[in-house]
């Protein structure tokens, strides 16, 4: 049974965006709800659930009616819900699409967890879809949304490291259910490179702000491992970026869990470990002055992203992670697979434009 946080609610609920969640699983419950009720302009006004039971003992124990419970059949009624303005999918990564499209259909805004699709064609139709209704998309990529993140991008673009030369970054956890829907390609459109794997390629684009040119990639699947029937175990890739910049990466179901992202210029070098992980992220700038660990405020990621996005509602703003970073995501992993089916190096027609795929509006970081 959820238990009731002690948090306030700062706002009253007329000027704060009101979201529906679609999907009550572990991020939901443990993050999302309770990271919604700290937000300055956001709160949850629904959710949609397979499971009424579950999704009516949450209800309860958020300030919620059980009338304010929706089961996937019932989605459309939220359409007559002017309360609800955004919807927020926390789904397996088959179902994002279909859920973006209803929502978009009934003029709901959209906050899609990653990866935005199972594919960079899939992830364009969501694009399309948002575009269609006039409705607004985020992909929550939260790790660019906090001051951490942004300090190392920082340190990367205003030339502290020096001529940027290397990157190398690592997200491996173990996975030990056979069963889940993460181990299946139908629902999950991979294995870790999709799931944890796409957080190193997405920091490292957000870091540069450029986008790779060339990939190249070898990946290992145990099929005599129930595990990795149908998904890979582990991927090692390289990415290559302007200006010679080059990028490593390794990703895996079957590792020990780690996260790090290290930036190698020729005056200095940053590390991020944990670079991650919800909370606790830890960077660390080498320079000619030696080697500072900088501190920063308090304060929660999901948080973060609810703030942003509402404030892009309520003030007709575009996300800085709006559906494009979604579908860039997407096409580099699409490439790093045909890679490694290929043997080859794969080259990207991208944009030599800065931060091609993101929105106008840089998010407001605590303590700024
Ligand atoms: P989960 O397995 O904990 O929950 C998934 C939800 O979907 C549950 O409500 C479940 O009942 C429902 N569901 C509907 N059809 C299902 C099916 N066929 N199989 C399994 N569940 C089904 O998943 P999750 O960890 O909450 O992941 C959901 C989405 O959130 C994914 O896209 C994942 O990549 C993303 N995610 C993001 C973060 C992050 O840090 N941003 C963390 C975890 C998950």
């Amino acid at each position: 049974m959820p238990q009731k946080p002690d948090l306030p609610n700062p706002k009253p609920e007329s000027r704060r965006v009101g979201y529906a969640i679609v999907g009550i699983g572990k991020l939901t419950a443990d993050e999302l709800i309770p990271a919604a009720r700290t937000s300055e302009n956001s709160y949850v006004a629904a959710l949609v659930t397979s499971e009424e039971d579950k999704g009516e003992a949450f209800a309860r124990a958020f300030d919620l009616s059980d009338r304010d419970v929706y089961t996937y059949d019932q989605f459309e009624e939220l359409a007559d819900r002017e309360d609800v303005q955004a919807v927020y999918i926390v789904l397996p990564n088959s179902m994002h699409r279909e859920y973006v499209e209803r929502a978009a259909k009934m003029g709901k805004h959209v906050l899609c967890e990653k990866p935005l699709g199972m594919n960079a064609d899939d992830a364009r139709q969501i694009v399309a879809a948002c575009k269609k209704a006039r409705v607004k998309l985020m992909t929550a990529y939260r790790c660019q949304y906090t001051p951490e993140h942004w300090a190392a991008r920082d340190a990367v673009q205003g030339g502290r490291l020096g001529k940027v030369k290397l990157l190398d970054s690592i997200h491996t956890q173990v996975e030990t259910d056979a069963t889940a829907w993460r181990m299946k390609q139908d629902l999950a459109g991979g294995g870790p490179l999709p799931d944890v794997g796409i957080y190193s390629v997405n920091i490292m684009r957000f870091v540069l702000g450029t986008e790779p040119e060339w990939v190249f990639a070898a990946l290992h699947q145990p099929k005599s491992d129930p595990r990795f029937r149908e998904v890979e175990e582990s991927v090692a890739f390289t990415l290559g970026f302007p200006g010679g910049i080059m990028a490593t990466g390794l990703t895996s179901y079957g590792a020990a869990k780690t996260t790090t992202l290290r930036v190698l210029g020729e005056d200095g070098s940053l590390l991020m470990d944990p670079a991650f992980p919800y909370d606790g992220l830890k960077l660390q700038l080498t320079d000619e002055a030696g080697t500072h660990q900088p501190s920063f405020p308090e304060y929660d990621q999901f948080t973060q992203e609810f703030n942003h996005f509402s404030r892009c509602i309520l003030e007709g703003g575009t996300p800085w992670t709006p559906g494009e970073e979604g579908v860039a995501d997407h096409v580099v992993m699409d490439a790093l697979y045909e890679s490694a089916r290929t043997g080859k190096v794969v080259t990207l027609k991208s944009s030599r434009k800065k931060d091609a795929s993101r929105g106008p509006d840089k998010p407001q970081l605590p303590g700024k």
